[in-house]
């Protein structure tokens, strides 16, 4: 490894949170009481928390100071001003609808713009972003490129749309029955890899033919345009800026959770170009989140989501950000360890398959792996695989996804690259007994989203 490859934090620290971790004995009582589900450990109790990067931003000293600006009015908060100027500059998406978060967003879009017994094609699914579009009476169909599903396989743009699995959805199922295509920038269950502008421009012109509408699931569409400005020929000069601009030029409208690449804790929205559309969100939008001009957010949280979206496309930050991530998968892949090739921009993805081979997928490797990470460590992580993916809503048989994986995902701001370097270490000292870890059956076992509240035993 070389040094040089990874920037130095791009900030200083003004405002410091202690951690501490637990002894070992305790460790194990806190992670049996939690059903070996990570999500159910008491953040106290955690030493490095790589559970999620969603809400667990650090905000800036500029953002602080903005929500001091809060206009808390009921209706006309200038914050929304300034939120929609900050979306309308960035993004070149006219319309804007604020909500609670991410999911607030998908639910009103499945709501107005999917019929009962359409298709929603995209590049992977999304945990809460299928369970709308399902409760709506759409069908997800997986659209991405095959490669995205071969853990091992180090390409660029593996979250690319494989646009001959979308000729022929339109081809057999015809336009009329697709509501629109849903394109993930980055691919958060594919390990956070990145889609190439080309794909996003050729899905644009392949839709456009057929009058299909395009949306993007924005959430982490920095760290995209970041790899676009790295890898993809032609952008190396061009600023993250005029990056993520193109890049939205190819969609009619995007839902976007704020708790990921706008840099603070709560708060999403939707935005879109189609007029009539706005005009249903907005009828929706007094139902489920609140009036349109502040949807689910305060006032003050709107003013530091529209600095913190300005902050994101600021290039020292985002490529501090990804290269930290980075300097993590270079770390374990260097110690052996199986992960998702190559690291993608907010989290490495350990290959569970390759990591227990010894446990069959039905017996959830990736939930005991990251529930013995805590074990080992203090550290929580997150499992993304059969656990996470669910049961098909017809046969009500598990989906079984290629992808069994444990994600540490890398808060934004956060930690640093010791912090780093100790994560490493316990999962290698972890993989060095691995055959230890034993499979997990469920005690209790939620209807829906069932990753976020399941308790499991060792069998
Ligand atoms: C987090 C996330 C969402 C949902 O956003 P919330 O703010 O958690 O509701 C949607 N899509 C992707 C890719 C996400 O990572």
């Amino acid at each position: 490894m070389n040094l040089i490859d990874y920037p130095a934090e791009p900030f200083r620290i003004k405002s410091v949170e202690p951690v501490k971790m637990l002894p070992r004995n305790e460790r194990e009582r806190v992670i049996k009481e939690a059903g070996y589900n990570t999500f159910l450990v008491p953040s106290e109790d955690v030493y490095i928390d790589l559970l999620t990067d969603s809400g667990t931003n650090a905000m800036s000293d500029q953002q602080w100071a903005g929500m001091m600006l809060g206009d808390e009015a009921y209706a006309g908060s200038r914050n929304f001003d300034h939120l929609e100027e900050t979306v309308r500059d960035i993004f070149g998406l006219p319309h804007l609808v604020p909500t609670h978060q991410g999911r607030g967003a998908e639910n009103l879009l499945s709501q107005i713009a999917i019929k009962p017994g359409q298709y929603v094609p995209g590049n992977m699914y999304f945990t809460t972003t299928r369970y709308h579009q399902e409760r709506n009476g759409g069908t997800f169909v997986d659209i991405i490129r095959d490669e995205a599903h071969d853990a091992s396989l180090s390409i660029p743009f593996k979250g690319n749309i494989d646009l001959d699995k979308l000729q022929r959805l339109i081809d057999e199922k015809g336009a009329e029955n697709i509501a629109y295509v849903c394109l993930a920038v980055t691919v958060n269950l594919a390990g956070g890899q990145p889609v190439s502008m080309k794909n996003m421009k050729e899905v644009r012109e392949l839709t456009t033919q057929y009058g299909i509408k395009v949306f993007y699931d924005a959430t982490r569409c920095v760290e995209n345009a970041f790899f676009i400005k790295e890898q993809e020929e032609g952008y190396g000069d061009k600023t993250i800026r005029e990056i993520v601009r193109e890049m939205f030029s190819y969609a009619d409208g995007c839902t976007m959770s704020g708790k990921k690449d706008c840099l603070v804790n709560i708060g999403g929205f939707l935005c879109m170009n189609d007029e009539k559309l706005f005009e249903k969100a907005k009828e929706l939008v007094v139902v489920y989140e609140g009036m349109p001009s502040y949807g689910g957010m305060a006032g003050r949280d709107m003013e530091a989501m529209a600095i913190g979206l300005k902050e994101a496309v600021q290039y020292e930050y985002i490529e501090h950000r990804v290269k930290q991530v980075r300097y993590l998968g270079d770390k374990l892949r260097e110690a052996g360890i199986p992960i998702i090739e190559p690291t993608g921009g907010h989290a490495v993805f350990i290959d569970a398959r390759r990591f227990c081979p010894h446990l069959t997928q039905d017996q959830f490797p990736a939930q005991s792996l990251a529930a013995n990470l805590y074990l080992e460590s203090g550290v929580r992580s997150m499992e993304r695989g059969i656990v996470s993916a669910g049961r098909d809503k017809i046969t009500g048989d598990h989906h079984r996804p290629k992808l069994e994986t444990v994600r540490l995902t890398i808060p934004r701001r956060v930690y640093t690259y010791r912090h780093m370097d100790l994560v490493a270490a316990a999962v290698q000292s972890l993989y060095e007994k691995r055959e230890t870890i034993k499979g997990l059956r469920f005690v209790y076992e939620p209807a829906q989203l069932r990753f976020f509240t399941a308790r499991f035993e060792e069998i």
